[in-house]
């Protein structure tokens, strides 16, 4: 019925679709997975048909052109804004993932400027799933009154919009980010509760992977083909934007004068971003990490794996965006 375990992105569409609410959501690993209650299950196959891992149109769900690649002064979080903003002075909305003081992420509908500084972009959205909770609902709602709306997720996410939508939308504008894996909060839970003194040495990069979702290792989005009309990353020097779409040119063309931008051929692009092309490689100690926290707990796998690293500096630099 529903796609393998190790290929679902936890995207939320089929507990979205299912007419009987017989899909709820349960964690393993830090990870959320759904779970069916076959007692109410009408069978119907609704929620396997427009399963995002499984990807039945991803024709459809891409945006058309070629990308055209850049690098820009600011960060993503900046370029984010300028786009957001336009949408919202068109009378529009925004609907982005923003990281709760629980440490949650949850997709939120935005329609005032000021509430923009909220959104997870850059470090925490590349580093957490969000939840999607009633967020494909509440934008096809809003679509369907005709107002524009921006939608901003990892690639995977907004495959799961789209999925859920079935149709285009014209007033629909997406943002997918340069995305990496999504990693585990349970983890990243622990690292912020204990008090190890090694914080400070642990490689942010070997974390990272560690940590990722099993299904970002084979992830179908990251390919120069974009879900997203526009797509945004960090780099070390400034940000990356790519525009792939008509309606991705087009809402560039409406903030060009407040971006000094530099365009990128695609060797430049895969070395600022690899992810923009490819998976994330899966990292062999994985499964012994896991295993190995299971048995022993979050202070033995720091000492084991992770404290060569610097992921106190990686976590606080998360905040500071
Ligand atoms: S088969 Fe139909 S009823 Fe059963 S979980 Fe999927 S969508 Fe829901
Ligand atoms: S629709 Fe999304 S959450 Fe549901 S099984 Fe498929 S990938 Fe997983
Ligand atoms: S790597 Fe791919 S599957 Fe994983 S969170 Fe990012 S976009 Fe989703």
């Amino acid at each position: 019925m529903l796609c393998k375990k190790e290929n679902c992105i936890g995207c939320g569409v089929c507990k979205a679709v299912c007419p009987s609410d017989a899909i709820s959501f349960v964690k393993f690993k830090g990870f959320s997975y759904p779970s069916v209650d076959f007692s109410i299950c009408r069978t119907n196959d609704t929620c396997a048909g427009l399963c995002t891992a499984a990807c039945p149109a991803l024709s459809y769900k891409i945006s058309g052109l070629s990308p055209a690649m850049y690098k820009a002064e600011g960060d993503a979080k900046g370029l984010f804004a300028l786009f957001a903003e336009q949408v919202l002075l068109r009378g529009g909305a925004v609907c982005a993932p923003v990281m709760l003081e629980d440490l949650s992420v949850q997709f939120h509908i935005i329609e005032d400027a000021a509430q923009l500084s909220a959104v997870s972009v850059g470090g925490a959205l590349r580093l957490f799933q969000g939840d999607a909770g009633d967020a494909y609902l509440r934008c096809r709602q809003l679509l369907e009154t005709g107002r524009e709306l921006l939608f901003f997720a990892p690639p995977c996410m907004v495959a799961g919009l789209k999925s859920f939508l079935s149709k285009n939308y014209y007033t629909l504008l997406t943002i997918d980010s340069i995305c990496s894996g999504a990693a585990s909060l349970l983890i990243y839970a622990d690292y912020v509760s204990s008090n190890s003194a090694y914080h400070e040495s642990v490689e942010a990069k070997l974390f990272s992977s560690l940590l990722f979702r099993e299904s970002c290792f084979s992830c179908k989005y990251a390919r120069p083909q974009r879900v997203g009309d526009i797509t945004l990353g960090n780099c070390a020097e400034g940000s990356l934007l790519s525009v792939n779409s008509v309606k991705g040119v087009d809402s560039l063309k409406a903030i060009s004068s407040e971006l000094t931008l530099g365009k990128l051929d695609a060797e430049q692009m895969e070395v600022l971003a690899p992810r923009f092309f490819s998976a994330t490689e899966r990292p062999p100690l994985r499964d012994a990490f896991f295993a190995d926290y299971e048995k022993h707990g979050y202070l033995y796998v720091e000492k084991k794996y992770l404290r060569e690293s610097g992921l106190r500096r990686f976590f606080r630099g998360i905040f500071k965006r």
